[in-house]
């Protein structure tokens, strides 16, 4: 994605006030954490559950949002990485799905300029595809029984062929 496009869509998610960032609770790789702790986040950020997730503020913001935006945005999860697509994994398959219109501002954006929005979606599926190889079992279904609500899905992966490469970090 060049700069002119990255600045666009950063624009655009600076004006919405960080929504998507409100009991966000991002979940985590050990891979992450490490990556997070290198970059000023400290382990009390760290929600310790059924999956690890970066924890809220009693505002409900994300600890990483400061100030407007992600303080950790060149590093944050891959989830936050992949929004507005999202995720989960159901017979088999690695389910992609978009957020509805009115949740967020980019998917219109997107919608409109196709070229950008093939582009995002190539990486939120690579982001994605890393954090369904990387998580333990047991922390990914738990990452799944997470509601979406307000999303429709655009696409089916088998997992077979999410398993059988990395192609993201
Ligand atoms: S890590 Fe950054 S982008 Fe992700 S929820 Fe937290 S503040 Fe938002």
């Amino acid at each position: 994605m060049n700069q002119a496009t990255y600045d666009l869509l950063t624009r655009i998610c600076d004006k919405c006030g960080g929504r998507c960032c409100y009991y966000a609770r991002p979940p985590l790789t050990e891979e992450r954490i490490s990556i997070l702790l290198e970059n000023g986040m400290t382990l009390d950020d760290v929600l310790f559950r059924e999956h690890r997730m970066l924890d809220c503020k009693s505002t409900g913001f994300c600890v990483g949002f400061s100030e407007g935006r992600c303080r950790v945005q060149s590093v944050k999860p891959e989830t936050c990485s992949a929004g507005p697509f999202t995720f989960d994994v159901r017979n088999g398959k690695l389910e992609i799905y978009l957020k509805k219109e009115g949740r967020c501002d980019l998917v219109t954006f997107l919608k409109g300029n196709p070229a950008v929005y093939d582009e995002q979606y190539g990486l939120a599926v690579e982001k994605i595809r890393h954090l369904v190889r990387s998580l333990p079992q047991e922390e990914l279904d738990s990452v799944c029984r997470i509601e979406e609500p307000e999303t429709e899905k655009i696409a089916e992966i088998p997992m077979s062929e999410v398993l059988s490469d990395d192609r993201g970090n």
